[in-house]
């Protein structure tokens, strides 16, 4: 039950701001922008992670080496989203997958694209059992996420 005392007023807030990327995601900006997907690896547990990150979020350690990875891997799960969200960049619907590239430890999340993405019986037809993705990348490149326009299904 609402509590009587008390009214709520609707206020939609915008607030647009800059961050600084840092020297890392820096680094892995660059590489989009060069048609390449850049990780690091821990040098304690060894996990290679994507995009690359400052520190490893298991052993709290600063990340080492910088490794240039697939651009293929498999598609470990999918959603199709039909809702707008705040300072979205793509058309609806939309499809995005958590992507395991080759040689890596953990899960890149990115679009999927190149197929029937409008139906989602087509969608779930088409990603249906193991699927192997890879990149897509645009002609024009300016260092950002959506340099890699999706990944598709590479069989
Ligand atoms: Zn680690």
């Amino acid at each position: 039950m609402p509590d009587k005392h008390f009214h709520t007023k609707k206020h939609d807030v915008w607030l647009p701001y800059r961050f600084s990327a840092g020297p890392v995601f820096e680094r892995f900006f660059e590489g989009l922008k060069a048609g390449k997907i850049l990780g690091n690896r821990c040098p304690r547990c060894e996990r290679v992670l994507v995009p690359a990150r400052t520190f490893c979020p298991r052993c709290y350690v600063d990340m080492g080496q910088w490794v240039e990875v697939s651009q293929e891997g498999r598609l470990v799960t999918w959603t199709m989203s039909t809702e707008p969200f705040f300072g979205m960049r793509t058309d609806l619907p939309y499809v995005a997958g958590l992507i395991h590239l080759d040689g890596t430890n953990c899960n890149f999340m990115h679009l999927l694209g190149g197929f029937e993405t409008m139906d989602i019986e087509a969608v779930r037809e088409r990603l249906k059992g193991s699927v192997r993705v890879r990149a897509v990348w645009r002609e024009e490149r300016e260092g950002d996420m959506l340099d890699i326009k999706y990944f598709e299904a590479a069989d």
